[in-house]
């Protein structure tokens, strides 16, 4: 496995959210020679979109994925949906990274949620595709059915990527998916037309906390050059987007810090 190319390294900036707001995060992107950026739409807002599409293009970044729509079991699900697509627009963003929503409150239905997902998803499609905005559907970890994304399978999010047609495809995070025993199989299936994003982390052992205690690449158990080796091997040429929440490690660190170790452990460890 050839060593990945430095210049696709993008910056998922939930990686260094507690420390730094969009300004610093894209400031510290260029500083670095980080070439690509995926921001969360809280922080775009803090920042404001115009001043935003002002400094990326700036510093000529690539927005690797916007985070995210979806949510399609909450109550707003589609007025909100409507402006994501509307700020990936603005952005150039290569995806909308589609986070589908979970149970909603006191429900037991999850066959029911998953069709409003797939209902949803149909709903905003033709607006996405007018607005030229890839929607990535991103399956997460099953432990997460409930309050996150009642997609968790690649097979599953690819199934309703194959009922919908064009203009939609995957992100595939390693966290989420390195368990799968149809992982191959479903990367192979998803081809060049339906990979749109790949984010990299680490799975720590013990993990300390379901949501917020991802490792950095190299400290955990996931084989991160064979899930490239497979992204590549299907035809992905995109770049590779660190996202790591962690609460207890690198949320606590200094954030220059943080980005060399990503981009030294990208270069090495992936
Ligand atoms: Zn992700």
């Amino acid at each position: 496995m050839a060593s990945p190319d430095p210049a696709r390294l993008s910056l998922n900036t939930a990686t260094i959210r507690e420390q730094w707001g969009l300004a610093q995060a894209i400031d510290g992107c260029a500083r670095h020679g980080i070439r690509g950026i995926a921001p969360w739409r809280d922080q775009l807002a803090a920042m404001g979109v115009k001043e935003a599409v002002r400094a990326i293009n700036a510093h000529g970044l690539t927005v690797t994925g916007l985070c995210r729509g979806g949510f399609f079991t909450a109550k707003d699900w589609q007025d909100d949906n409507r402006r994501a697509i509307e700020e990936a627009h603005a952005l150039g963003a290569q995806c909308l990274v589609l986070g589908v929503g979970g149970l909603p409150a006191g429900s037991k239905d999850l066959e029911g949620a998953r069709n409003e997902v797939n209902d949803g998803i149909a709903a905003i499609l033709p607006e996405a595709r007018q607005a030229g905005v890839p929607l990535a559907i991103e399956p997460l970890h099953p432990m997460q059915a409930a309050e996150r994304a009642c997609i968790n399978t690649l097979e599953q999010a690819l199934d309703l990527c194959d009922a919908l047609g064009d203009g939609i495809g995957v992100a595939v995070d390693v966290y989420h998916v390195w368990w799968d025993p149809k992982l191959a199989q479903q990367i192979a299936r998803a081809g060049k037309k339906r990979l749109l994003a790949y984010h990299i982390c680490n799975w720590l052992v013990p993990t300390r906390d379901l949501l917020n205690d991802r490792g950095m690449m190299g400290d955990g158990v996931i084989d991160l050059p064979a899930i490239r080796g497979l992204v590549e091997g299907a035809g992905y040429k995109g770049f590779h987007e660190v996202e790591i929440f962690s609460r207890l490690d690198w949320w606590r660190r200094d954030p220059d810090e943080v980005l060399s170790i990503c981009k030294d452990r990208h270069a090495r460890m992936t």
